[in-house]
């Protein structure tokens, strides 16, 4: 075994590797950029090294750093996660050339599995079933629109280069061909430096299945199961599990099979994952499977499948790159129970599922028996727009799949994040939906189910806003009572230690900001303590997180942020009925459709924000003419900057 390794990569995967590298005895050694200074995986790293700034071109994705920092260490071996340079071939034969072992397949492998385009070739070559299209290197709009008609529609765009749903579009009309074009090309020449796409057959009711491979460097290639993923959201991955509900024995051994044959045709060595897209319409059959791609690298999801077969892929991972064979045949390996795992994200289901940014002022996450979580994160840490937003992926094990989709719901209801928006509560409402639990279901499951999952704007929840300012009047008592006059000496249901004196019955209004929003709430105090008026609801418990600005009050898997009114900080733009559109997070804008004086209808599409590599597009909240556009393409723009102002037809 290698006496040491550099990770080369940062968060919960970083923590992971140096997890199982300390168990094994390697020294670890982590690279940083400014941004990660103080992450925890630099503090449980035995050494860490910085190698940049924070934009990952500067730093996480510059090999000649990487390399440096690996030379100077006498680093052995270098693992680089998933994602940046995990799948970059260059990388791999640098590292070669370097003398320090690359933790992955060969470079000819990646390359050769690296383009979807060039990959769905060479695996049909080696019998492997594959979606119908085009997959060639013209790339003339003409020709690909007419390629669309001849497969027939509805069609999928995908960058050639594509990874993580980027790049990726979903035509169902021949009219929508262009547009979807453009911005697939778009998406995928900032993403990966490539805009060129492969157009096919969309498949009905997709299910997506993928086979976890394992090779050795002597021949000795298996497969251990399968993983469902088709709970997506914008073709990126939600909740995976392991193994595939309702998959017959046969179509797990054709699918192994044909797995372990695209492994072989690339001289596949170390661990890597085939995707397939199965037609869900009549079940799992052994001809309704399709392959993808495959990923030359360790999922995100690996950990569902070492829940059910007890392995530890790092390790495998580790030992294969060490030279040692596999410590066992196909024949050895059996599926324990059922695993589940759930991407928490720092992101806003009821706002699209924009990414969140900020410090997690709170952070909890759930203990129990079959629940493990990784992480990269702690309480007081924070969510930047540099890198993906995953707080934490929380696995749950049982012995069947009710018992790990139980457990995982638990595990989510006990998980609190305060700060930054997270879709833990939407997790939850997914690992409990009926058409998720009895296993009908397809990569359209979220979106067609968005509002039952509470995935829709909602208003601020009047409990919560009550009992935060409950939490505000007794925290800040005395500064409440010269605002409001009250007199000295009530007391908050909060505060039981103080008698209440106040005579009478008497309100006092509150003014509050809640979520940006004014708002007033009566108070009104009596015999037995605060009450809080207007605000209804039901008596949810809820948790109050103190910030910088304020509060954070968390219930029902939502929060809210509460801070007293103050009227000397308030700009004019929120003055305006809400025609002011911002940018809803730190971002470039790539598109501007509209110009100063143009007439606009409600919904209509005002302008592009590409922010963490995915785009959002901004449209009008009501109809009425442009007043300003406050921005360019190819501006950088930060959160809540000003980008068009709506005026009312009648307000010029
Ligand atoms: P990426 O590399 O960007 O993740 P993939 O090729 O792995 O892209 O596809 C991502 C997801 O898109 C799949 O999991 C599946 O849900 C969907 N998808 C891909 N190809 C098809 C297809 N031909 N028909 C229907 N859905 C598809």
């Amino acid at each position: 075994m290698f006496p040491s390794v550099l990770i080369a990569n940062r968060g919960e995967i970083a923590c992971r590797v140096i997890r199982t590298a300390r168990r094994l005895g390697l020294r670890t050694i982590a690279v940083h950029s400014d941004a990660d200074a103080d992450a925890l995986f630099v503090r449980m790293a035995d050494e860490a090294h910085r190698i940049g700034p924070a934009p990952a071109r500067e730093s996480y994705l510059v090999g000649e750093r990487i390399l440096e920092v690996a030379r100077a260490t006498g680093a052995a071996c270098i693992h680089p996660g998933y994602g940046f340079l995990s799948e970059n071939a260059e990388f791999a034969e640098a590292c070669q050339r370097a003398g320090v072992v690359f933790v992955g397949p060969p470079a000819s492998a990646i390359r050769a599995m690296g383009l979807k385009d060039a990959a769905k070739s060479l695996v049909e070559r080696a019998g492997v079933p594959v979606v119908p299209g085009y997959h060639g290197p013209k790339q003339e709009p003409a020709f690909l629109r007419e390629r669309a008609a001849n497969i027939g529609f509805p069609v999928l765009i995908k960058a050639v280069a594509g990874g993580g749903g980027k790049g990726m579009r979903r035509v169902d009309r021949l009219i929508d061909f262009e547009e979807a074009l453009q911005g697939a090309q778009r998406e995928a020449a900032n993403a990966f430096g490539d805009p060129r796409v492969l157009v096919e057959k969309y498949v009905r009711s997709p299910r997506h299945v993928e086979v976890q491979v394992f090779a050795d460097g002597h021949g000795n290639v298996v497969h251990l199961f399968e993983r469902d993923c088709s709970l997506q959201r914008r073709h990126q991955k939600v909740i995976e599990e392991a193994p595939a509900p309702g998959m017959p024995p046969e179509v797990r051994a054709a699918m192994g099979r044909a797995a372990v044959e695209a492994a072989r045709a690339v001289g596949y060595v170390g661990a890597g994952t085939v995707e397939f897209i199965a037609d869900g319409s009549q079940g799992l059959r052994p001809d309704g499977f399709f392959f993808m791609e495959m990923n030359t690298r360790l999922q995100v999801e690996h950990p569902v499948t070492e829940a059910i077969t007890g392995l530890d892929l790092v390790e495998l991972q580790l030992r294969v790159a060490a030279g040692e064979r596999l410590p066992f045949g196909q024949g050895d390996l059996a599926i324990d129970g059922h695993a589940v795992e759930a991407r928490l994200y720092a992101e806003d289901p009821e706002k699209g599922f924009l990414p969140s940014t900020g410090r997690l002022w709170a952070l909890r996450f759930p203990k129990g028996e079959g629940i493990r979580v990784d992480t990269g994160v702690e309480q007081g840490s924070a969510v930047t727009p540099w890198y993906d937003p995953m707080i934490a992926k929380i696995i749950a094990h049982g012995a069947t799949r009710d018992e790990a989709l139980d457990r995982l719901s638990a595990a989510l209801g006990d998980t609190l994040v305060a700060g930054p928006r997270s879709n833990a509560a939407f997790l939850r409402r997914l690992a409990d939906a009926p058409g998720f639990r009895s296993g009908a279901f397809d990569t359209g499951f979220i979106e067609r189910n968005l509002e039952a999952l509470g995935a829709v704007p909602h208003p601020v929840d009047p409990a919560a806003v009550a009992a935060a300012a409950l939490a505000l009047v007794s925290a800040e008592r005395s500064r409440i009572a010269s605002a409001v006059g009250t007199a000295p000496g009530w007391s908050s249901p909060w505060d039981q230690a103080d008698a209440f004196q106040t005579a009478g019955p008497r309100r006092d209004v509150l003014p509050l900001v809640v979520e940006g929003e004014r708002l007033d709430v009566v108070l009104g105090w009596s015999e037995t303590g605060a009450v809080v008026h207007g605000a209804g609801g039901e008596d949810e418990p809820a948790t109050i997180v103190v910030t910088d600005e304020g509060l954070i009050v968390l219930s029902g898997g939502r929060q809210a942020a509460v801070a007293l009114f103050d009227p000397l900080s308030q700009s004019a733009d929120d003055a305006d009925g809400g025609g002011t559109i911002k940018a809803p997070m730190h971002g470039k804008v790539v598109a501007v459709f509209v110009t100063e004086g143009q007439a606009v209808e409600k919904g209509q599409r005002l302008a592009i924000v590409e922010a963490m590599k995915m785009e959002h597009a901004l449209v009008a909240p009501r109809a009425g003419t442009v007043g300003e556009v406050a921005v360019a393409a190819g501006q950088q723009v930060s959160e809540g900057a000003k980008v068009v102002v709506i005026a009312d037809a009648e307000g010029l």
